[in-house]
């Protein structure tokens, strides 16, 4: 059966309310630890990031104790972070730009021109300082998602952040985080449909075919 039309504003009100108060994995305090736990955690997990986070954010508790540093004296706090020379060398080279956490931007366009930061982690960065959003938040668990419930059929992280963005009202941009918060406790790679409460509006639930094969492409993550 084709999938039929879906009022996607309306069908993620259920799922935004679900989700409204969960927090990110990422136990950031300020703004000035959203940007240093974001970069740290591309690649990496939340788990890891947040482990080290304290250690690290004794030693450098600013942007200005980060500015004074060199990036070989961050390497011990962060060696379980994958990558973590060159993180070390993107955050001091951020710090010492911005130079306090009163001078850390805001607006996407700013944050992304930080090395280590792109479009995803600006939007996270964003949310975790309660501004409103100018993205959508998609990360491997939003694609997961997005795609079995059928209101994208990209694997592209740029394109589904355009199209839920064009889908959805600004007010409930925050639907990427929201699935993927369902994606870590329900949708996972081995969905638990039965407990979901997407599941009357689901694509991959409801077995409809849209214009791809959806189910197939995500049944093979
Ligand atoms: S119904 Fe199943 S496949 Fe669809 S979103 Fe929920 S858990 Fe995922």
């Amino acid at each position: 059966m084709k999938q039929p039309t879906i009022d996607w504003p309306a069908a993620v009100k259920p799922l935004l309310k679900k989700y409204k108060n969960t927090q990110h994995p990422l136990e950031a305090a300020n703004l000035y630890q959203w940007i240093v736990m974001v970069v740290l955690s591309a690649q990496s997990t939340d788990h890891v990031v947040n482990l080290i986070a304290p250690e690290f954010f004794k030693a450098f508790p600013n942007m200005r104790a980060l500015a004074k540093a060199e990036a070989e004296l961050l390497f011990p706090y962060i060696s379980k972070i994958r990558n973590f020379r060159h993180k070390a060398q993107w955050l001091v080279k951020t710090a010492k730009a911005i130079k306090n956490d009163s001078n850390i931007p805001l607006d996407i366009d700013s944050l992304v021109e930080l090395p280590g930061i792109g479009r995803k982690s600006a939007n996270v960065i964003r949310r975790g300082a309660k501004a409103s959003p100018e993205g959508v938040i998609v990360d491997l668990h939003t694609i997961r998602v997005a795609n079995r419930l059928g209101i994208v059929n990209t694997t592209t992280p740029e394109k589904i952040e355009k199209e839920l963005m064009e889908i959805l009202p600004k007010k409930e941009w925050d639907a990427g985080m929201a699935m993927s918060f369902l994606g870590r406790e329900i949708c996972r790679p081995k969905p638990q449909c039965p407990i979901c409460l997407m599941k009357k509006v689901c694509t991959y639930y409801n077995g409809w075919k849209t214009g791809s094969t959806v189910k197939k492409k995500v049944a093979k993550k």
